[in-house]
């Protein structure tokens, strides 16, 4: 099967593709061909109530739902997903300009799995019991409510499953607004949920810029936003949601810092730093893009990584050979040339790449900084694009102070043959998600997230459903009841 890039309305409300041509046109730009390959429009107010009010009435029933119930929906469709990856990778690929070579393994399969490990989660959650004598308490597991997932450009199809999953798992319903780069994947999420059975209105889909998700996080109806996209736009869906004292989890940016000992195994070390640097062209929120390394290994490791840079096959990323895409949009390519330039004018020294590759298509030759300090902009700014910065260093303690030298929290990594060292740097990295002789992999078992300011709450594995339910305590009474008079 193939999907038309151009979607059968802009939202999905209520078990339907539906449209409002009042809206603000948004144009889908193919990041290759640079051509506008569909539209859709932002939602207005009618759309937003449409979606509201349909999410609040399916909520309820769905919640009434066993666990077992909503969690055969949720297989369903990740079968679904999984029998329809071909094209989903394909309209993917269209929309972020990501190589069919990884979206064919890490976007619908990752949202696939989402959907199974939550389907399969959904019919064991429980709540406790706890004896106090004759008299106990229960608790119950219930869910909070609608839900609003804010989508970043990256991972859309991932990320609408990553919330929606364990959000329908719970009994919650989800409002899933996508970034207004990349609207056309998260309509598929739903359409498959609702073909799997969910009822109409338990995912529903709105697209538009900022001012629909403030929207939507300031409705009264709302229990829970999630937001996945940079700190500045985090503060501010925080703080609006924090009017209403509404639950939340953030997923925000990074800095992240891998380090490489002296010891390390160096081919897999570069290996790290590639998948740390230059998937999806270096637009993922994890990147390790401050590369610490130890002076004794350096020249090998720039040497070996310069060499491995020239299997990038950059070119159409609908051809499976690819390996390296364009940028996501004119304005990101601009934005990293931008941090390019600032890394020349500050010093350091340009080890390959750096420079638009062609002139159609938004690529970025794949940009690798040397002799970086840390006072350096590129090496303190997210850049979100495929430059990687190494950083000398001479021992442990110094490298760990440094790593942690940043606000943001997201993830790090370390590589080392010496594994008590090893688990020391992880024990001291200041980081939600951290990797040892590895980079990068975020299986739906494990938790992911970040501290400082790159976030607030986990997604994935059975700690997100923690931030999709809400615990409700009964006291229950064996025997008469005393008072004071
Ligand atoms: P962004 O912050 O510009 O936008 C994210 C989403 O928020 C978009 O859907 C946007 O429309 C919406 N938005 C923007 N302002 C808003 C407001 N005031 N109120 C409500 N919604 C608003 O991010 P982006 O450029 O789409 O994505 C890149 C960023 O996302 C990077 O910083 C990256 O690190 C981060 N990211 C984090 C993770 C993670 O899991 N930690 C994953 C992917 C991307």
């Amino acid at each position: 099967m193939t999907y038309d890039i151009q979607p059968a309305g802009s939202h999905f409300i209520d078990g339907a593709y539906v449209e409002d041509t009042a809206g603000t046109p948004i144009p889908v730009i193919c990041p290759y061909s640079e051509k506008q390959i569909a539209t859709v429009h932002a939602a207005t107010p009618a759309i937003i109530e449409q979606a509201l009010t349909s999410a609040r009435r399916a909520q309820k029933d769905w919640a009434a739902r066993t666990g077992t119930e909503r969690g055969r929906v949720l297989r369903r469709a990740a079968d679904l997903m999984r029998e329809r990856n071909h094209a989903l990778s394909v309209l993917e690929t269209h929309d972020t300009g990501k190589p069919l070579q990884e979206t064919l393994v890490a976007d619908a399969t990752s949202g696939a799995d989402a959907l199974e490990y939550f389907g399969g989660l959904a019919g064991a959650l429980t709540g406790e019991h706890i004896q106090l004598g004759e008299d106990f308490v229960y608790t119950r597991r219930e869910p909070l409510g609608v839900c609003v997932g804010i989508g970043a450009w990256n991972y859309p199809t991932q990320i609408a499953a990553w919330k929606g999953a364990p959000a329908l798992a719970c009994g919650n319903a989800m409002i899933f607004k996508p970034s207004e780069t990349t609207p056309l994947c998260a309509l598929k999420v739903a359409e498959i949920l609702h073909e799997a059975g969910a009822p109409a209105g338990i995912y529903n889909v709105v697209q538009g810029m900022r001012e629909v998700g403030q929207a939507l996080i300031t409705d009264p109806r709302v229990d829970k936003v999630s937001l996945t996209g940079s700190v500045p736009t985090g503060r501010k869906v925080y703080a609006a949601a924090a009017e209403g004292i509404r639950h939340i989890t953030m997923e925000l940016g990074g800095k992240s810092p891998l380090v490489i000992f002296d010891d390390a195994n160096l081919e897999d070390a570069v290996s790290g730093a590639i998948l740390g640097n230059f998937y999806s062209s270096g637009q993922v929120c994890s990147n390790g893009t401050r590369v610490f390394v130890q002076r004794g290994i350096k020249q090998a490791f720039l040497d070996r990584l310069t060499e491995r840079l020239k299997d990038v096959k950059m070119g159409d990323p609908q051809d499976e050979s690819v390996n390296f895409g364009p940028m996501v949009s004119q304005r990101q390519m601009e934005i990293v040339q931008g941090f390019i330039a600032k890394g020349l004018e500050e010093g350091a020294r340009l080890v390959a790449g750096g420079a638009r590759k062609g002139d159609r298509g938004y690529f970025l030759q794949p940009t690798v900084f040397a002799d970086v300090t840390d006072d350096m902009t590129i090496a303190q700014n997210e850049i979100f694009g495929p430059v990687l910065s190494v950083l000398d260093f001479d021992d442990e303690d110094e490298v760990l102070a440094r790593a942690n030298a940043t606000d943001f929290g997201l993830a790090a990594g370390v590589f080392t043959q010496d594994l008590t060292r090893a688990h020391r740097m992880v024990a001291g990295f200041e980081a939600g998600t951290c990797y040892i002789n590895t980079y990068n992999l975020a299986p739906v078992e494990a938790p992911f997230g970040g501290s400082k300011l790159s976030g607030v709450g986990r997604e994935n594995s059975k700690a997100a459903i923690e931030h999709y339910s809400q615990m409700k305590s009964v006291y229950v009474a064996m025997g008469a009841v005393e008072a004071p008079f």
